[in-house]
């Protein structure tokens, strides 16, 4: 049933004399309400008394089952790793109309033929039905399918009826488009070397890390095992992150295999989600592009699983039910023997760990494929440079070089808006948000002070609210600041910015891509939207602004972070014949790990985090799982928490805490958490089972939110 409650509920059939089967909908009583569940079992016993069972009332899609075995099986062990409700997790993996009552399966979708009769009426005269020998003609063209039929003629309907009527067409089930894949380039050999392992292990399970710099082909890898993987029938699922599910990326796998792909991602109708997952039961859909809640759609025939920018953080749902995509997919692949590639230039520790102790196939590309050379590094010391509005005068200088030469700078900076605090010069004050542990950012052009944690909003005060003094000034940049730095300085040269302020309409993304790739000099200012996956050739020289938060910052994932996103961003400059050059201004250039992953790159970098991990125990050398609670009074989340501290079951692992969060307040709400963990995951798992259940009966958890987090990302 699709509530937050950790538990399955018994019913009787409607009819003994009906065929049950798992993965089945039925819609039954619940409460005083009707809803609809999914069958996870069929047991000849119960722990409730027969009187106290309730019947089932319907079943919307008869016999017909809305998850294979598979993909319930899958669920399943979802539910038990981490921990979470069981109808919220089953219901995750419906497309939404299926949750609901009144929907049924969609039926196969028809495409429609010739008869012999038809081709007999097209020899002769049009006479005045004129609007059905024009659709019968574009059928003697070729099997017409109904998405087809409704851009041919918004009649379409009536003129299908009426040729159907007169036998003209038949219907019969819609055929999976067939594959006319076009030749790609000969591949280098560090990607025949890939293409061969992962071709070889088609069939039985395994993880293929394909750990390539950017522009080194990673993508023409998938493509060429992709071929061989649809040319046999199979279906492919292909994971991405939702910034990088771009037209260009849809395009390139249409050109290349010679059909559209089916693309899902948040953006859809229900309707639409509907339709693609019906396509993908069905085997309709050869190849599926996606984002994260892709991984659970229904296919039959599923005989390989991509994931792109594995080490990407939006892989891990972040709220409710906290799976992460990445873990599922292996999960996944494990369940149908068959393999999965992890495709990314920066991998995640996890995987790099993996990767190290020969549990995954580590296959490297560390040569661009274009012939391009990687960028070279300038670490600029922000202690002896005066600097404008965050840029300093070497980086200025550089960027102007670089437009004078006819090319493009990109400038990055992960912080938008124009200044991070707006500050009085007078006494101090700052504008803080009222619910939220953090500043408000200042947004000088919309003239608004914003929270980036919640919605609060408010206008930029004429004068300093504590003291009336006209002494209100920004402190840091944000990218706004950016743009009108650099408009000053160089007011000859197109700036294009690139945020979630700038880039709000669907579309504009693609606008302005495709304006940099006209090449003429212009200058890009952006955050991360920036880093991934665009390919603009004409970006010669790359500014990073500031990355040293992370450096000293208390996640110890940050530095992690940091220098993925540093070999991402780094990865936008010279792909193509220009040799590129990357700047970083920092004020700790003697940093350590700065220098490994600067000098000797991002394979020895996550080599000295994973020995830093390993000498801290930290994951992925041992195993976490936290307590989150929140609540609007603290007291009500300390409680909790003390309360469910003293019911921890003895066992190896160990709990640690309560901890304020990161951000302890956040949308008025106190949030603190307990830390549990262990260095074997069996001894976890069985503590947190037990714990759970003892969790939930605590009078003290109905005053507040919480949710378990297995591995978690953030704290
Ligand atoms: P990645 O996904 O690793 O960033 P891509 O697959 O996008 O890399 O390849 C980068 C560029 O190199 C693309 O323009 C692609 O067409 C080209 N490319 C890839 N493989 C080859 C090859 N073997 N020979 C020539 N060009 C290639
Ligand atoms: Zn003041
Ligand atoms: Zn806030």
């Amino acid at each position: 049933m699709p509530v937050p409650l950790r538990q399955l509920f018994d019913y009787l059939p409607a009819e003994i004399a009906m065929l049950h089967h798992a993965g089945q909908r039925v819609v039954v009583p619940f409460g005083r309400r009707k809803l609809v569940g999914v069958i996870v079992e069929v047991s000849d016993r119960s722990e409730l008394p027969l009187d106290k069972l309730a019947a089932v009332i319907d079943y919307p899609d008869g016999e017909q089952t809305v998850f294979t075995g598979e993909v319930l099986d899958l669920l399943k062990w979802c539910w038990r790793y981490y921990k979470h409700a069981p109808g919220e997790v089953i219901f995750n993996a419906l497309p939404p109309l299926l949750r609901k009552i009144g929907k049924m399966i969609p039926p196969a979708p028809l495409q429609y033929c010739m008869t012999s009769a038809g081709e007999s009426r097209l020899q002769e005269p049009v006479g005045r039905i004129k609007a059905q020998i024009a659709l019968l003609q574009e059928i003697h063209e070729g099997a017409v399918t109904e998405h087809r039929l409704r851009s041919f003629t918004p009649a379409w309907r009536k003129t299908l009826a009426r040729l159907l009527e007169q036998q003209w067409v038949q219907a019969e089930p819609q055929q999976a488009p067939g594959l006319s894949p076009s030749p790609g380039p000969p591949l280098l050999d560090e990607q025949r070397l890939a293409v061969d392992s992962i071709s070889s292990s088609l069939g039985a399970f395994n993880c293929h890390l394909l750990d390539g710099i950017t522009g080194s082909g990673k993508t023409e890898v998938y493509l060429q095992v992709l071929e061989q993987v649809l040319g046999k029938g199979g279906q492919a699922l292909l994971l991405v992150p939702e910034i990088g599910l771009t037209p260009q990326l849809v395009n390139r796998f249409t050109q290349r295999l010679g059909f559209e792909p089916v693309v899902t991602h948040s953006g859809l109708s229900e309707g639409q989600r509907l339709q693609v997952w019906a396509m993908a039961r069905s085997g309709l859909a050869r190849l599926v592009i996606g984002t994260r809640s892709a991984l659970f759609l229904p296919m039959p025939d599923l005989e390989l699983i991509i994931l792109d920018e594995e080490h990407d953080a939006s892989f891990k749902q972040q709220d409710g039910f906290r799976y992460s995509s990445r873990d599922v997919a292996v999960k996944r692949a494990a369940g149908l023997a068959i393999p999965v590639i992890l495709g990314t230039a920066t991998p995640s520790l996890e995987t790099f760990n993996n990767a190290m102790g020969n549990r995954y196939r580590w296959n490297r590309l560390r040569q661009r494929a274009t012939g391009a050379a990687e960028p070279r590094w300038r670490v600029l010391d922000l202690i002896q440079q005066s600097m404008t509005g965050g840029i300093s005068a070497t980086a200025m200088k550089a960027i102007g070089e670089t437009l004078a030469k006819g090319e493009q700078a990109l400038i990055f900076l992960n912080r938008r808006g124009y200044a991070p605090v707006i500050l009085c010069h007078e006494c101090g004050w700052h504008a803080v948000c009222q619910d939220c542990d953090t500043n408000m950012t200042w947004h000088k052009a919309s003239r608004r002070l914003l929270c980036h944690h919640c919605d609060n909003a408010a206008r930029v005060p004429a004068v300093c609210p504590a003291c009336s003094a006209d002494a209100l000034q920004g402190a840091g940049e944000g990218t706004e600041q950016l743009e009108q730095v650099l408009n000053r300085a160089f007011p000859e040269t197109p700036l294009l910015r690139f945020d979630r302020d700038s880039v709000r309409k669907k579309g504009e993304f693609e606008r302005l891509a495709t304006q940099v790739k006209s090449g003429e000099p212009s200058l890009l200012v952006g955050t991360q939207m920036l880093a991934k996956g665009h390919h603009f050739p004409m970006v010669t020289l790359v500014v990073i602004v500031n990355l040293d938060q992370a450096l000293y910052s208390a996640d110890f994932r940050a530095l992690e972070r940091m220098g993925q996103l540093m070999v991402q961003v780094a990865g936008r400059a010279g792909r193509d014949q220009l040799p590129g050059e990357v700047i970083l201004q920092t004020h700790y250039p003697q940093h350590e790990s700065l220098l490994t992953l600067l000098t000797s790159g991002y394979e020895a970098f996550a080599g000295d985090i994973r020995e830093d991990r390993q000498a801290a125990c930290l994951p992925p050398f041992s195993y976490q799982a936290l307590l989150r609670s929140d609540a609007l009074q603290k007291d009500d989340v300390m409680h909790f928490l003390d309360h469910a501290k003293q019911c921890f079951p003895a066992g190896e692992a160990v709990i640690y805490g309560p901890f304020p969060a990161m951000m302890e307040r956040r949308s008025g709400r106190t949030r603190w958490y307990l830390l549990v963990q262990a260095n074997e995951r069996l001894g976890l798992h069985r503590q947190l089972d037990e714990w759970v259940l003892q969790v939930q009966k605590l009078p003290s958890a109905r005053k507040v939110r919480w949710s378990i987090d297995v591995d978690p990302q953030d704290y």
